[in-house]
């Protein structure tokens, strides 16, 4: 059995990186913090060939007690793909923003990153094969006026990328980013689209599996020599 394990599995980009992974012959870690029908829904998308595995990738404990439970049912098995997938949006102006909102924002991309990666890292290493997609975002790349918070966890999360790869790109574990533009999910509910469509070349939103297609390929053999590397997928909505 081959596992990976996506976070944020249950809704958005991360159902249908699940869905990716299962056709690619994974059996998919299904992580979420607590809508536990939408994660079952995803679960029945991938005809039940996958575990729900629900925490709070920002709690460094809940995390390792979750990964250490499972690697002690797993003997000799190991996580082989990670997509670092949960985040949160809180939008505000800096100078209206509360020290929650910063904070909730950093730690469920950027101490997230730390807390998943750091728990399946070493098994990866050791088996000397591995695949690690981290689901930045335009925002990252570009800065964007009241995502301050959003911004520098998505920065932060694409400059780790390229140093981790580096750390480990010698044990053939590669370390990507993707970094969508507007993509049609509970996330961007309330956003005006027909406004917006107007700034995109490709005159549209993207959808989840259009990202979806991009972590297959990244976390597929044939991504081997693609490591440390930000593919954006936003419709030409270039910075
Ligand atoms: P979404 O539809 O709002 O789904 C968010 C997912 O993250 C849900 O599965 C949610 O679980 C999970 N999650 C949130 N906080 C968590 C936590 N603390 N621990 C574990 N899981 C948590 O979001 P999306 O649009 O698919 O976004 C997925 C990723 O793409 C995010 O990192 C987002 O920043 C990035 N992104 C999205 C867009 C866009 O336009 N949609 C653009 C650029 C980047 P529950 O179901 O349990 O709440």
């Amino acid at each position: 059995m081959k596992y990976a394990l996506v976070t944020g599995g249950s809704r958005g980009i991360g159902r249908a990186v699940c869905v990716k992974l299962h056709e690619m012959g994974y059996h998919v870690l299904i992580n979420y913090l607590s809508n536990e029908t939408a994660a079952k829904e995803t679960l029945a998308l991938i005809g039940g060939e996958g575990t729900l595995m629900p925490f709070d990738v920002g709690n460094a404990d809940a995390v390792q007690a979750s990964l250490q439970d499972w690697a002690g049912k797993h003997p000799g098995e190991y996580i082989e793909v990670l997509v670092n997938n949960a985040g949160i949006r809180r939008d505000n102006l800096l100078i209206w923003m509360e020290r929650n909102e910063w904070d909730s924002v950093l730690d469920t991309s950027l101490g997230a990153f730390f807390n998943v990666t750091k728990a399946v890292l070493q098994p990866m290493l050791l088996h000397k094969f591995g695949r690690i997609v981290n689901v930045a975002s335009l925002s990252g790349i570009k800065g964007l006026p009241g995502q301050t918070n959003y911004s520098a966890a998505k920065g932060g999360l694409i400059a780790a990328t390229k140093a981790l790869a580096q750390e480990v790109a010698k044990k053939r574990v590669t370390v990507n980013a993707v970094a969508p533009g507007f993509i049609r999910t509970d996330m961007v509910e309330g956003l005006n689209e027909e406004e917006l469509r107007k700034d995109i070349p490709a005159g549209r939103f993207g959808t989840a599996e259009e990202v979806a297609s991009v972590v297959g390929f990244l976390s597929s053999a044939d991504a081997s020599y693609i490591t440390g590397e930000v593919i954006s997928v936003n419709g030409g909505l270039y910075t």
